[in-house]
Order: C-alpha cells, then sequence, then structure tokens
C-alpha cells in the first residue's frame, strides 16, 4: 500500500493541499496539489498533479464551505475519492508562529497546541488558522499523527543583536523579540544553493522572498544572520496589504490622535496599507504594472524603493554581498520588478543581464558581474514535508 503525507497550509481565504507520496527512505515525490480558494466568499476547489495536469476545478457549494473547517472536509472528500484508502501516514502544517521555544518541526500534541494558542495575538492573521486546520485534522483523521513547521524556526540562532527589540526588560522577558518569517521558504532556498549556485552557496547571500507578504533575509553559508520581519509580520519591505517598517509613533497617533480602537489600528495595519493602501486600488503587483495611474506608480516605486534600502542594509549585516536570489510570486514572476530592484542595488556591483532576465533561466546577472543574482522558485510544501518524515521517524534525517 502506498504511504502518504499531506501537507496543509491554511490561511484566511484559501487552504492549500499537496500530497506527497514516500518514494525511499530519504525522499518524498509530488502527487497534487490543490487549494481552496474564496473561502467565505465564492469557493472553489481545484487540484493538479505532480506535472501540473488538472484533475479538478470546480466551485463549492457557499453555504456548506463557509470556512477552514468545513474547507477542509471538502479536501478529506477529494483526497478519499482520489486516493481511496491509501494510507495517510502524517500531516505536516505550516504554522507561522513558533514563538522563542520552539525552534524546529514539533509533533503536534494538546500541550503543544495550547502553547502555539497563546502566540495567536503575534500573528492574528495567520495563527488562528493554522491552528484552526490542526483542530479540524484531529476530527477527520482522528488518530494520524500531526507535525507543526515554523516559518520562524530557520531564524532562530540569529546573533543577539539581530534578535533584539531594544524595549526594558520586563517587556523583552515576556517574548517581546525579533523573530522573523517566511522560514520555510528560506530554508527551501538554502537546501538548493549547493545544487543550483554552489559557488555562492557558502557565501553572503540576501534572498528576497517577494510575495503577498515579503521580505529580505541575509545568509551567510546558507544560515539565517538577519531578517527583515521581526516581532510580527509587519516589519520591514512594503507588502500586499502591510506597510512594512513604520515610525512607532505613527501608531501611536493613530491610537491618541484619531482614537482609533486596537481592531482599527490592527485593521489598518495587515489589511488595508503597503500596496493596497498606497495605490488605493489593489495589492496585486500585476493590476499595479499594469496601470497608468500615478498612486499605482508611487506604489511599485516605494515598494522597489524600500526592497533596495532593505538589501542595502543587509549587506552592511553580512560584510558585503556575493548574491541576491529572488523567490515568491513577484519575485519569481516579475522581470520588472526585478529588473528595477538589481538596478537600485547596482552600487553593490550587481549587473543584471536584461536577456537572461525575461526567460526561465535562474541566472539572472551578467557573466563578469561581481555580485551575482538569480531567480530560484521557492518550495515551501517540500520542506514541510520533509520535516514531517523526519520528526515521524519515516524518512532519514536530512543533512
Ligand atoms: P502568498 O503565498 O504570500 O499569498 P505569493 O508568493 O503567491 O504570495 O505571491 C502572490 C503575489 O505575487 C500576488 O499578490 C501578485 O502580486 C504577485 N504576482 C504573481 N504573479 C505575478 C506577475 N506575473 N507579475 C507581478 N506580480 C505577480
Amino acid at each position: 500500500m502506498d504511504d502518504y503525507v499531506v501537507v496543509l497550509n491554511a490561511g484566511s481565504s484559501s487552504l492549500k493541499f499537496s500530497v506527497y507520496r514516500r518514494r525511499d527512505s530519504k525522499s518524498w515525490r509530488l502527487e497534487s496539489r490543490g487549494q481552496v480558494e474564496g473561502i467565505g466568499t465564492s469557493p472553489r476547489f481545484s487540484a493538479r498533479d505532480g506535472s501540473g495536469e488538472r484533475l479538478a476545478d470546480n466551485p463549492l457549494d457557499k453555504t456548506a464551505v463557509r470556512d477552514g473547517h468545513t474547507a477542509l472536509d471538502a479536501v478529506a472528500q477529494w483526497l478519499r475519492s482520489t486516493y481511496g484508502k491509501a494510507r495517510v501516514l502524517g500531516v505536516g502544517h505550516r504554522v507561522v508562529h513558533g514563538g522563542p521555544r520552539f525552534s524546529g518541526p514539533t509533533m503536534i500534541t494538546p500541550q503543544v497546541l495550547a502553547e502555539l494558542r497563546q502566540l495567536i495575538p503575534l500573528a492574528p492573521l495567520h495563527q488562528p488558522h493554522n491552528l484552526a486546520a490542526i483542530d479540524a485534522v484531529s476530527e477527520q483523521l482522528p488518530g494520524v499523527p500531526q507535525v507543526a513547521c515554523f516559518d520562524t524556526s530557520f531564524h532562530r540562532g540569529q546573533p543577539a543583536v539581530a534578535e533584539l527589540v531594544p524595549l526594558p526588560a520586563e517587556i523583552r522577558n515576556g517574548g517581546v523579540q525579533r523573530y522573523g518569517f517566511h522560514g520555510l521558504s528560506y530554508e527551501y532556498i538554502a537546501s538548493v544553493l549547493p545544487d543550483v549556485a554552489p559557488e555562492i552557496a557558502g557565501g553572503r547571500v540576501i534572498v528576497a522572498h517577494l510575495g503577498s507578504g515579503a521580505s529580505l533575509c541575509a545568509m551567510r553559508d546558507r544560515k539565517s544572520l538577519d531578517s527583515t520581519l521581526g516581532f510580527t509580520a509587519l516589519d520591514g519591505l512594503c507588502m500586499g496589504t502591510r506597510p512594512g517598517a513604520l515610525d512607532p509613533g505613527v501608531v501611536l497617533y493613530l491610537f491618541q490622535n484619531l482614537g482609533l480602537s486596537a481592531k482599527d489600528v490592527e485593521t489598518i495595519l495587515y489589511k488595508r496599507s503597503g500596496l493596497l493602501g498606497i495605490s488605493g486600488t489593489s495589492n496585486d503587483m500585476r493590476d499595479l504594472l499594469g496601470s497608468n495611474q500615478p498612486a499605482a506608480r508611487l506604489a511599485v516605486d516605494y515598494f522597489v524603493y524600500r526592497a533596495a534600502k532593505e538589501i542595502g542594509a543587509l549587506t552592511a549585516v553580512l560584510a558585503g554581498i556575493d548574491a541576491l536570489v529572488f523567490t515568491a510570486g513577484i519575485g519569481e514572476n516579475s522581470p520588472e520588478i526585478r529588473s528595477r530592484i538589481c538596478d537600485a542595488s547596482a552600487w553593490l556591483g550587481i549587473e543584471m543581464d536584461t536577456n537572461a532576465n525575461g526567460t526561465k533561466q535562474q541566472r539572472i546577472s551578467r557573466a563578469g558581474s561581481r555580485v551575482s543574482a538569480w531567480v530560484i522558485p521557492t518550495n515551501e510544501e517540500l520542506i514541510i514535508a520533509r520535516h514531517t518524515g523526519t520528526v515521524l521517524g519515516l524518512i532519514e534525517t536530512r543533512a
């Protein structure tokens, strides 16, 4: 009988899943991936096999699929009808926040779940959905072990100054520190660098994860030394609906002068700022790049400005830079944004190869460029599948 692990990435309006089959004692093969999107509005189910062929694409009844729990029911139903009685060895979850304690993938127990619930205020947009998926799996697949893989873990072990939030000790002692996020993505990039770009794998690399959430990670020898996201996923770069780094005095002003409630401020910071807030029209980079509206152009200008500024800052952290790597939705798919960020970083010695940038090539800098530039598609799900296998003792620990 075939053995599978299921990987779940539960967000506020989508539930993404991947099914991996154990190939041998060392690796997993992607069998299918898909999602329920539009949860709460117009839910839709889609799935593709490992080579990208469409397996399903259909609307779902919005009275039946109205939240994360019922979305998981829809996924479970499809898995049963597609994989029959195949054995699910475990379910691996993306969990955004692991706090100070969880520095690696962890088997979920009632005690672990209780600790993760305490971190909800640190990731209000993501953590409740991640944990709801764990609850839903416990009901749908009782007895199947579940593993939490954290977006913060890859950054643990950074120098103390990188993790520090310079507030009084009684506040810091309550867990107020810089955690960093997108760690599963950075871990994947770090894992493939020796194969894709061996000449820079041991060097000073800045990885730009530019998706609807966006951050940079400064790596030396494939370890995280610093990143632009901090205590929460609000810091650093301009994002789809989040502002990135903000003078904390602005937040005081919102409370004290505009009289906004904590809930209002949370909504502004997580859902109404960034590209959406600047453009007033869209949080999607494709819309903004296709628009002639001055506000849309300003949003793109700010996105690029902020990215280039933070690349400079992380170059200082690394005392130099050998390579810049682009990944995630914008990083993988937008030659224009890559080109603009590389141009703004030309002073560091990055010379883009404009022909390569428009193609599927992974190296997008000129042969003689002192600092090389790369596009490497990320694969957070594969990292979760590997960790799930390792924690469950199914797969040999990888180097
Ligand atoms: P997340 O996983 O955080 O939802 P993704 O990494 O999937 O985000 O990135 C989603 C974003 O990628 C979209 O909001 C869109 O702005 C951007 N994107 C996708 N394709 C393109 C493209 N061809 N050009 C520019 N931006 C793109």
